[in-house]
């Protein structure tokens, strides 16, 4: 049976989400920003929460954990590469694991950039995957840890997943990361038309994620670092896709 899903908003400006599968009440959080709002979102729905997904050790992704294990005897399950600032962690998973969620496989993809341990979580039965900090709508998360050669290699396995993967991001930066894109990509019709889109969502309050695979290739900078307009933008006709990629996110750290 499908899965539910109910992703909120939470601290300033982070998404929790939570996956629910009826027949056996199991309930993971992905991540755990803040205790209090996954609790909320937990009494909202009427599921009992069994286990915490997380992506990465940043404090706006793990600050619940020890309160809702605490709360909640949940276990909680994430990288190993990154364990030791993992708090509460139970399980560890790396790259090729298959982590069994009520009989759905989750595939563990090692997407290090962000941070050196990061993982996302594909189910390739649900058609879900949770990108965390890696992949966001029109853009990817600041390489803090790893090298941008790392993040490149990382959105580009996130890129193979199949173009109807819906894809789950830690961040609301989609109308920032818009307003860049415009600058690298400005005359690429899908980016212009996902633009408008944009705007009317938030201009209504509502979220901008998730977002699918195939509409992040059409429009996304950072996955487009091999097209001949972006490769124009950037003066860089003849280089390896990578260095555009390290371009372009070098210039998004430096855009105001
Ligand atoms: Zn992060």
């Amino acid at each position: 049976m499908a899965l539910a899903i109910f992703q909120f908003p939470c601290l300033s400006d982070n998404y929790g989400v939570l996956i629910h599968d009826e027949a056996t009440g199991r309930t993971a959080s992905i991540d755990a920003p803040d205790a209090a709002a996954v609790t909320a979102a937990l009494a909202e729905k009427g599921w009992t929460l069994t286990e915490i997904l997380t992506t990465h050790h940043h404090p706006d992704h793990t600050d619940g954990n020890l309160a809702l294990k605490a709360a909640t005897g949940c276990t909680i399950t994430g990288p190993d590469y990154e364990a030791d600032k993992i708090p509460g962690i139970d399980r560890k998973l790396r790259e090729g694991d298959v982590y069994d969620f009520a009989g759905h496989p989750v595939h563990v993809i090692w997407t290090p950039g962000h941070t050196l341990g990061h993982i996302a979580y594909h189910l390739p039965e649900d058609g879900i995957a949770f990108a965390g900090d890696t992949m966001f709508a029109l853009g990817c998360g600041r390489v803090f840890e790893g090298t941008l050669e790392q993040m490149w290699q990382s959105l580009t396995k996130l890129a193979a997943l199949p173009d109807e993967t819906v894809v789950y991001c830690g961040h609301e930066y989609t109308e920032s990361n818009l307003r860049f894109a415009l600058t690298i990509d400005g005359a690429n019709p899908a980016l212009v038309a996902r633009g408008e889109e944009v705007k009317k969502l938030r201009a209504a309050g509502k979220p901008t994620v998730p977002t699918t695979i195939a509409a992040e290739k059409a429009t996304n900078p950072y996955l487009r670092a091999d097209d001949p307009a972006v490769r124009a933008t950037m003066k860089m006709p003849d280089a390896p896709a990578a260095e555009v990629f390290a371009a372009i996110r070098t210039a998004k750290d430096n855009f105001k």
